[in-house]
């Protein structure tokens, strides 16, 4: 199995109704997949792992990238795993707060635009993992 971490910016506001249009999608495509992840969002940025064999996310990862609701993807990791970590969901969902943000990322402040997608304060999978995992759930 693989892990893939990226993060990305919302190409125009995504309204509550677009981001459960796009969770509703993910969650359908991925149970099919057998692809199971957490998508984070904070203002207009997303960062998302996605878990599963490794043609299975390599293909969705393929279909995400094209998508034209985001732009500026950025891997952040792409690596072996032994086990899933986020393997209670197709596609879990959360919008960490200030708090969260500031307890995981150095140098997190609240004015930051696009927290999530900025390279000064998410530069390694590590980093984004510190982040994901304060939301894991597993079966
Ligand atoms: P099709 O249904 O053939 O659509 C082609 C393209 O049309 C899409 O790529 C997209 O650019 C665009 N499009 C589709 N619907 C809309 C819409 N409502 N508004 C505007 N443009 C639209 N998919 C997964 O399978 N698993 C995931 O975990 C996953 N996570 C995502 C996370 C984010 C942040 C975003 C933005 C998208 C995610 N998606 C995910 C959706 C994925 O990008 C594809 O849209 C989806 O997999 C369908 O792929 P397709 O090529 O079959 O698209």
């Amino acid at each position: 199995m693989i892990a893939i971490i990226y993060a990305s910016r919302a190409t125009e506001p995504l309204s509550d109704d677009a981001l459960r249009a796009i969770l509703e999608e993910a969650r359908e495509r991925n149970e099919a997949r057998d692809v199971t992840g957490l998508l984070l969002a904070v203002g207009g940025s997303f960062l998302q792992i996605l878990e599963g064999a490794e043609a299975d996310v390599d293909a969705v990862y393929a279909r995400i990238r094209e998508d034209a609701r985001h732009t500026e993807l950025r891997l952040l990791g792409r690596e072996e795993i032994e086990d899933r970590g986020f393997g209670g969901w197709w596609m879990g969902f959360a919008r960490p707060g200030a708090d969260d943000l500031a307890a995981a990322l150095p140098g997190y402040k609240p004015s930051t635009v696009y927290p999530l997608v900025d390279p000064s304060l998410i530069h390694t999978a590590a980093l984004a993992r510190t982040l994901l995992e304060m939301y894991a759930r597993n079966p």
